[in-house]
């Protein structure tokens, strides 16, 4: 049995989750927790809203309302919309929490001991205007690099690199369009030259398996040296220092979401009576932790998460003096499109996730951003291509071969799996395909390599359409029911087989045809949505409860005479007019 920490992105809590979104990474990490789950293995999928970042803020001015205000509206939908799409967390919780503020501080004081902080002038953008210190997000500018004309003061959306907000060409305000001036003020630094030949040595153990995309940015940004990085920031919403004389400032919100995964798991733990259990994630050298990420925060999950880790060894660690676990890997996305044109929440063309859902269901939706997801280079969300693979894919190869030969085996034989008796060399050649379909999409998998384990499971579905085209039941019953018994217990198994190799892509549709098949029971745990409190305020979680999953990552073993529940479709055909419809609606629905 092993160990998995399946750490995802926190989506910032200033806008709704699109498509893309999800395809990046939430729905890749959703789908290699079930697997590692199916296998039996010990699984702590965790993630949070980042509830502090100044995009938070920005848009709180924007409104006129709160931080706190906009943070708890932006959660509670992003708790809405990941139980409808089935995202399985263990814990979804918030930076928002007393227990995430006194990790964050505790990191900030064990590197403080470990000698990885130091204090220096830093020279930050200043708005005269408004007699404020501007945050990084609250300029923009053309890129000093790339030459983009929008580059935000923090990072550029255009070549991705980080950068420094008072070095962008022609800066200006965003919330008044002023020219601000760069102002000198003092911050903590995170000591990043010290820690790069650390690294470095991470970086080159990780280099046979890491995607190559994120193992080069990676590696550029050692190569180009790396400088100290402010933690802390002229704020007043997010986590206090603890530090007197600095109360007019907070922890840098780049530097305390990432310690989420590590404060979330520790929530995890107390909330299960077990607050040691986090360890095993944390401190067990063998277990395997994998952060899912979109390619924009690369620098943040492979080089300065990984720095941090270093820097704050022996945190909470008592007698070991061990490194925390740094990630096994970082299996980055790339982007997804729409219609042929970048996401923009912005100007409204997008595909948000809970419209989605609420239109077509959670699996239909999960099964194409699965086959389109951007594992190697950039995909495109398009709606005749959306109804295309549900029509042909997802319903004529899959759900009518489950629903036709379960409608048949319930009519023809009482309701019952049929008595097959001996098999025949072209039954036993199909189960065999279904034996061998289980390692090959394992490792795909493990690889989080999930477009190409998702294929296993339907070549699967092709070849049992190709076995049952051949054998033809429905006419084999009135000359030979011996035979047609055999082709139907066969078939029978082997989509017993499909369901349980597609179930971590499409669990909804996999659930209700597990009770199709007559077993009880299901074959993942329950997700459910539980309010919390502490003194910073109530929020909802999301939370996974594995009691009861009965779901093993192995082939079919349904038996002669299982009583089979009444078929019921699976997927729905969709009508074409869907595609102008959606169409229609890009540019004008906001999320
Ligand atoms: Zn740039």
């Amino acid at each position: 049995m092993k160990t998995v920490l399946v750490a995802v992105a926190w989506p910032y809590a200033n806008a709704d989750i699109h498509v893309g979104n999800i395809t990046g990474s939430y729905l890749p990490a959703d789908i290699f927790a079930r697997y590692h789950r199916l296998k039996g293995n010990r699984v702590l999928m965790v993630s949070g809203t980042d509830s502090h970042g100044t995009p938070i803020t920005v848009r709180a001015d924007a409104e006129k309302t709160t931080a706190e205000a906009v943070y708890q509206r932006y959660h509670r939908r992003f708790i809405d919309l990941f139980q409808a799409a089935g995202l399985s967390y263990d814990l979804f919780t918030s930076t928002h929490t007393e227990n995430h503020f006194r990790v964050a501080q505790d990191f900030f004081r064990t590197l403080q001991s470990n000698e990885y902080l130091y204090r220096e002038k830093q020279s930050v953008m200043y708005s005269e205007k408004e007699k404020r210190f501007l945050p990084d997000r609250y300029v923009e500018g053309e890129c000093y690099i790339c030459h983009y004309p929008n580059a935000r003061g923090d990072q550029c959306d255009q070549c991705g690199n980080l950068l420094e907000a008072t070095q962008l060409i022609n800066p200006r305000s965003l919330t008044d369009g002023s020219t601000p001036v760069p102002r000198e003020t003092e911050h903590f630094f995170l000591d990043l030259a010290e820690l790069s030949p650390a690294i470095d040595t991470f970086l080159s153990s990780r280099k046979e398996k890491w995607r190559p995309n994120v193992l080069r940015f990676a590696r550029n940004m050692i190569g180009e040296g790396l400088h100290g990085r402010p933690i802390t920031r002229d704020l007043d919403w997010g986590i206090p220092l603890p530090e007197s004389g600095w109360e007019e400032k907070r922890l840098y919100v780049w530097f305390e979401a990432v310690i989420g995964y590590f404060s979330a798991s520790i929530e995890w733990a107390k909330s299960h009576g077990e607050p040691e259990a986090w360890k095993d994630w944390w401190y067990n050298p063998e277990a395997l932790t994998y952060y899912f990420i979109g390619k924009d925060n690369i620098p943040f999950h492979a080089v300065i998460w990984p720095a941090q880790l270093i820097g704050a060894s022996r945190l909470y660690a008592g007698e070991k003096d061990g490194v925390l676990n740094l990630p096994t890997d970082v299996p980055a996305n790339e982007f997804m499109n729409l219609e042929g044109k970048k996401i923009s929440g912005s100007r409204k063309w997008a595909v948000w996730g809970l419209d989605s859902i609420e239109r077509y269901g959670p699996d239909p939706v999960r099964y194409y951003l699965t086959i389109n997801m951007p594992e190697s280079r950039d995909t495109d969300w398009d709606w005749a291509d959306f109804l295309r693979r549900n029509n042909d894919e997802l319903v004529a190869t899959w759900g009518n071969l489950a629903n036709r030969v379960l409608t048949f085996a319930h009519r023809s034989w009482d309701g019952r799996v049929p008595d097959p008796g001996e098999l025949r060399a072209e039954d036993n050649e199909l189960l065999a395909k279904a034996d061998r379909a289980f390692p090959a999409a394992g490792s795909l998998f493990e690889a989080v390599q999930l477009r190409a384990a998702l294929g296993e499971g339907m070549a699967l579905a092709g070849e049992a359409n190709r076995y049952l085209d051949q054998q033809a039941p429905w006419f084999q019953i009135k000359t030979d029911a011996p035979a047609a018994a055999k082709t139907i217990f066969t078939a029978l198994r082997v989509i017993d087989s499909i369901k349980t190799l597609l179930a971590p892509m499409i669990p909804f549709s996999s659930e209700e045809l597990h009770t199709g098949l007559g077993y009880s029971g299901r074959l993942f745990g329950t997700q459910k949505i539980e309010e919390r409190a502490d003194s910073l305020g109530s929020r909802p979680v999301l939370t996974y409860d594995p009691a009861g999953a009965v779901g093993t990552w192995e082939p079919s073993r349904l038996e002669a005479g299982q009583p089979l529940a009444e078929p019921k479709p699976l997927f729905r055909k969709l009508l074409p007019e869907i595609v102008d419809q959606e169409r229609a609606r890009l540019g004008k629905s906001s999320g």
